[in-house]
């Protein structure tokens, strides 16, 4: 047996039994009435997911396959984009393009903060060549949510397409795919879909669709086109990923059952009594506007968080995720997606507490420790719980 840890992290995240339950079921082959009962009802699922009436599609991959496959279904070389780059994210937007030709420009955000809608109108105003706008919808890095409905509205009146990273806010927001009218929509299995890591999925607008036709980037085991042909027909392009897929329908049934928003509303609960938990304690949230899906906590200046994430692992259990580049040392980042029960919260802000005094031990008291920790409790247990999550 695997030594067991608390996974806070933002992804991958905590499974339900119910996911658990199905992933030991014994293997079966891809072509048989039964999976494709199975692939039938979650295409349709994920549409509902999704919020839209095209067709969903998944790529036996993690989410940065999805990434690619969206790039090379729709660009040709040469092509111009403009990437929003605030984070870790935003820069394999960016890393992608350049592998494959594409004339990138960066629009860089500092940190934490938001890209603007002035700001992107004023790129795709300078320069009419943009094909397609790439940006996240949450940057994990930093934790910062982006205005991607009203990024919508502006590239709705060019002719680029805007291409959403949503891995971290798909199932985690409301973020309806044709009301908005997001172009390319796209998630990842270990995120707020409660799976292993190893699924994508993406949609396409029609307008994305229409790019398809011309886009001559060279492509095979992500080409949508073949893909959607072989869904029509009941299959997937190549072997599907059964255990997977299977664990997505218990996923797709439990989350249609319990209305659509269970899963998104029980993150938001998580994010508000981390966030107002932090507060007590005195830490400081890094993103000016930060997304639900995970909690992006500045540590005092003179301890490393490096330190702190490592020690919450080998002393406590409980994994947590510190910062990257320019963050490293800085921050913890505490994942709200996934089976997270509210006791596991609590014993995390227990670890965090106690692993920050092992550098600093005037740290907050433990008067506000007890606070924190009650607030927390109070604002999980106030809001109903949804689907298969815990409590
Ligand atoms: C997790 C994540 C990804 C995908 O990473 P993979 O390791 O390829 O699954 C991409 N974008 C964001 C914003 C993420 O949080």
């Amino acid at each position: 047996m695997a030594k067991s840890y608390t996974l806070m992290t933002p992804g991958p995240v905590p499974l339900p039994p119910d996911v658990l339950e199905s992933l030991a079921l014994p293997m079966e082959h891809h072509r048989t009435p039964e999976f494709e009962a199975t692939l039938a009802r979650v295409w349709q699922g994920l549409k509902q997911v999704f919020v839209t009436d095209e067709a969903v599609f998944f790529h036996t991959s993690t989410g940065s396959g999805a990434m690619e496959s969206a790039v090379v279904n729709t660009l040709s070389p040469g092509d111009e984009v403009l990437c929003v780059v605030s984070g870790k994210f935003g820069e394999r937007w960016a890393e992608i393009c350049d592998a494959y030709g594409i004339k990138v420009q960066r629009l860089n955000i500092e940190w934490g903060k938001s890209v603007t809608v002035a700001q992107v109108k004023a790129a795709l105003d300078a320069n009419a060549n943009i094909k397609a706008v790439l940006t996240q919808a949450c940057e994990t890095s930093t934790g910062v949510l982006h205005p991607i409905r009203e990024l919508a509205a502006i590239t709705a009146q060019t002719p680029a397409i805007l291409m959403i990273d949503a891995i971290t806010a798909l199932g985690a927001i409301a973020m309806p795919m044709d009301e908005w009218g997001l172009d390319v929509v796209i998630g990842g299995s270990q995120k707020a879909f409660m799976l292993p890591t190893g699924l994508s999925f993406i949609s396409f607008s029609k307008k994305a669709w229409k790019l398809t036709e011309t886009s001559r980037l060279p492509k095979y085991y992500f080409d949508l086109r073949k893909e959607k042909k072989a869904n029509s027909a009941g299959d997937t392009f190549f072997s599907s990923a059964v255990m997977h897929v299977r664990a997505l329908d218990v996923v797709l049934k439990n989350h249609l059952t319990h209305g659509l928003s269970s899963i998104i509303d029980r993150i938001q609960v998580l994010s508000k009594a981390t966030i107002a938990a932090a507060e007590i304690l005195g830490l400081e949230i890094f993103p000016e506007v930060p997304s639900p899906s995970l909690s992006v906590l500045v540590l005092p200046a003179a301890v490393d968080s490096q330190k702190v994430r490592a020690q919450m692992e080998s002393e406590y259990q409980i994994t947590v995720m510190g910062g990257q580049d320019q963050l490293k040392g800085k921050v913890i980042r505490i994942g709200n997606m996934g089976y997270i029960r509210n006791q596991d919260l609590l014993k995390t802000l227990d670890a965090l507490v106690a692993c920050i005094r092992k550098q600093k031990p005037d740290f907050s008291s433990d008067e506000k420790l007890k606070q924190a920790k009650k607030r927390a409790l109070e604002i999980l247990t106030s809001a109903p719980n949804g689907a298969s999550q815990a409590n």
